[in-house]
């Protein structure tokens, strides 16, 4: 199937790494041209490095930068639009997970996860808005996690922050259309940089990394028995970003692995 992507503008956040990396790769592959950013400067470089030559200097741009940063974002906007000349789908992927409980999670802490988790929203959203209004294709897909429904216990404020961004979604999935669609991804676990991160913090630092990974998707009871690889939901990115899913909006789609327990 051609997704319709050759030639297109799309701009990933936290496109260094994970799944982010995943996407920028498919997105290439499909013909479109990248930009991306992430914060760290050396690895960014590097991917970008590395992608430049695989796919043409021209193809791919990036930035380091913090999503976090709303002069940053709108810089970096005006930079993309000038550069390609428009954008017509944008991925909002930056972030991470923070393990706390409620009895574990201070004011502060409260503070700086909602940040996160809305304003990497809000900020290349409003960035980005009025280019993707004048592509007849605009699309905002946003990564979002299985917690925004199931909350963990050890992911309280997570889970919480990202259930406000899930409606948030919805909202705004009506109020940009018909101009712009809006989907969202709930992802279960995803085997990346975090989980790789984690690994290597392992308890017993004998036990191997398949021997870990198969215990945690066994603790998790995943049913088909294993975490994600980046490039699985990547390719649903890729979907919903496209034209190909031209009458998706405000639609979620879980990749899990089937760990969801909502029907
Ligand atoms: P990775 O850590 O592998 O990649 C995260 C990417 O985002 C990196 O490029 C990172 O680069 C960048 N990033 C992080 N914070 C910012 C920021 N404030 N501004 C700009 N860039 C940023 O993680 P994943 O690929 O696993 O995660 C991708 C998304 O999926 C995240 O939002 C994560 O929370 C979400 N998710 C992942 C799950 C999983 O199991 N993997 C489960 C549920 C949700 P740098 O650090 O240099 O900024």
């Amino acid at each position: 199937m051609d997704l319709g992507l050759q030639d297109k503008t799309v701009v990933v956040t936290g496109g260094s790494s994970g799944i982010g990396l995943a996407a920028v790769r498919v997105f290439l592959q499909e013909g479109a041209r990248v930009a991306f950013c992430a914060r760290g400067a050396p690895r960014l470089h590097a991917v970008l490095d590395g992608l430049r030559t695989e796919f043409g200097a021209d193809r791919v741009h990036a930035k380091a930068f913090s999503v976090l940063d709303g002069d940053a974002v709108r810089t970096f906007a005006d930079e993309v639009t000038a550069l390609f000349g428009g954008c017509d789908a944008l991925v909002t992927n930056a972030g991470q997970g923070r393990v706390s409980t409620y009895a574990g999670t201070a004011d502060d802490d409260w503070r700086e996860e909602l940040e996160l988790k809305f304003f990497s929203q809000l900020h290349p959203i409003r960035a980005f808005e009025s280019a993707l209004r004048a592509s007849d294709q605009g699309a905002i897909v946003a990564v979002n996690s299985l917690l925004a429904y199931q909350p963990e216990p050890h992911m309280v404020c997570t889970s919480a922050a990202r259930a406000g961004v899930q409606n948030l979604l919805k909202s705004l999935s009506t109020e940009l259309a018909p101009t712009i669609r809006v989907n969202s991804l709930l992802l279960g676990l995803v085997d990346s940089q975090q989980w790789q991160t984690r690994f290597e913090a392992r308890a017993d630092q004998s036990q191997s990394r398949a021997d870990w990974y198969a215990k945690l998707a066994q603790q998790k009871k995943i049913p088909l028995q294993r975490l994600g690889t980046p490039d699985e939901p990547a390719r649903a990115i890729a979907f919903l970003a496209s034209p190909a899913a031209s009458y998706v909006t405000g639609a979620r789609l879980e990749i899990s692995g089937g760990v969801s327990r909502f029907a």
